[in-house]
C-alpha cells in the first residue's frame, strides 16, 4: 500500500508519524517511511532550496516545478521500487501537499497542477491519504513554539486557511481514500484514532 499523511502547520504531523510507524512495525507490515519534499539525496537538496532559498523571490512556477522535480526524483528512486519489492510506502506529504499549498495557498490552478500530476507520476496515486486537521489557530499556536522558521511557515494567516480549505476539498471529494483525523485533539485521542485508521487499512 502506499499511503501519504497530510496536514498543515502545527497539526503534530511528525509525531504522530513516529507512532503510526511503531503501530506498523508492532504488526509486522514490511514498510518504508520516507518524506517530500527530499526522501533521496538528490531532493533533499532540492528541498533545501525550497526551504531555505537565497536572498531572491522564489517565482511560483519554480517552486510547483522543484516540487515535481523532487518528487519525480523520489518516486523513481524511492517509492516505485519500494512498491514493486511489496512494501507499504508511508510518505511524509505528497502531491496532495502541492494542491494545498501551492494550489490552495499560492493559488496556482488546481488544473495545472493535475496536469503534472498526470505527467510525472502516470497512475501511481495513494491508496490512502490520513489528513491530521486543525484549526489555523491552534496550528499556528502549536507551530510558533518551534524555533526557526522556514519559508513556508512564515506565511500568513490566510495563506494557512487557504491550505486547510484545499484539504478538506480533497478528503470530501475522495472519500474512499480520505481518512481525515481531528489533531486538536489530545496527543492520545489523536493516536486512538490513528491505530482504528492503520488497523483498517492493515485489514484491508
Ligand atoms: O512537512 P514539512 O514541515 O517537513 O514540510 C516542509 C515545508 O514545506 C512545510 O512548511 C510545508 O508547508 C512546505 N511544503 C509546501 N508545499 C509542498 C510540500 C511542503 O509548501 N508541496
Amino acid at each position: 500500500l502506499f499511503i501519504t499523511i497530510e496536514g498543515g502547520e502545527g497539526v503534530g504531523k511528525s509525531t504522530n508519524i513516529d507512532f503510526i510507524a511503531q503501530r506498523l512495525e508492532q504488526q509486522g507490515i514490511d514498510f518504508i517511511l520516507t518524506r517530500e519534499p527530499g526522501g533521496t539525496p538528490l531532493a533533499e537538496d532540492i528541498r533545501q532550496l525550497l526551504l531555505n532559498p537565497r536572498e531572491e523571490a522564489v517565482a511560483e512556477n519554480t517552486e510547483l516545478l522543484l516540487m515535481f522535480a523532487a518528487r519525480a526524483q523520489h518516486i523513481a528512486e524511492v517509492i516505485e521500487p519500494a512498491l514493486a519489492a511489496g512494501k507499504w510506502v508511508v510518505c511524509d506529504r505528497f502531491t496532495d501537499a502541492t494542491f494545498a499549498y501551492q494550489g490552495g495557498g499560492r493559488g496556482i490552478p488546481m488544473t495545472k497542477i493535475a496536469d503534472l500530476e498526470q505527467w510525472v507520476q502516470g497512475d501511481l496515486r495513494p491508496d490512502f491519504t490520513l489528513l491530521l486537521d486543525a484549526s489555523v489557530e491552534v496550528g499556528m499556536s502549536r507551530a510558533s513554539k518551534r524555533g526557526a522558521l522556514d519559508r513556508f511557515e512564515q506565511e500568513k494567516k490566510d495563506f494557512f486557511e487557504s491550505v486547510r480549505t484545499a484539504y478538506l476539498n480533497m478528503a470530501t471529494l475522495n472519500p474512499d481514500r480520505y481518512r481525515v483525523v481531528d489533531a486538536s485533539k489530545t496527543l492520545e485521542q489523536v493516536q486512538q484514532s490513528l491505530t482504528q485508521v492503520i488497523d483498517e487499512m492493515i485489514a484491508q
